[in-house]
């Protein structure tokens, strides 16, 4: 955090990240990976580099275990996308693999 360690914590982003961890318990990469660990952390998909909407926007939130949200930055640049899935288990990143499949059955 360090750098944007006062707006982490503002009441607005306390409550926000409880109520996240309320609706999504469990870390999506786990999640990902067949696995259920319960998740402790709330990571933005997009860095928000201080942009109060980026930050306080639920779309862009997504509840992480410890270990997979210390890994996730190196993930993101070895695989060049951002982990991360909806409800259904499919990424949300539209450079993921299975995203551009799903568009070449559908056009
Ligand atoms: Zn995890």
């Amino acid at each position: 955090m360090g750098r944007w360690a006062h707006l982490y914590a503002l009441p607005q982003w306390k409550r926000l990240r409880a109520l996240h961890l309320r609706e999504h318990p469990l870390c999506v990469m786990c999640m990902e990976a067949g696995d259920c660990e319960r998740a402790t952390i709330v990571d933005h998909k997009r860095p928000h580099r201080g942009d109060m909407r980026l930050f306080l926007d639920p779309a862009n939130l997504q509840s992480l275990c410890k270990p997979h949200h210390d890994s996730s930055k190196q993930w993101e640049e070895n695989r060049g996308m951002s982990g991360g899935c909806d409800a259904d288990g499919n990424p949300l990143d539209e450079r993921h693999p299975w995203n551009s499949n799903r568009k070449r059955v559908t056009s």
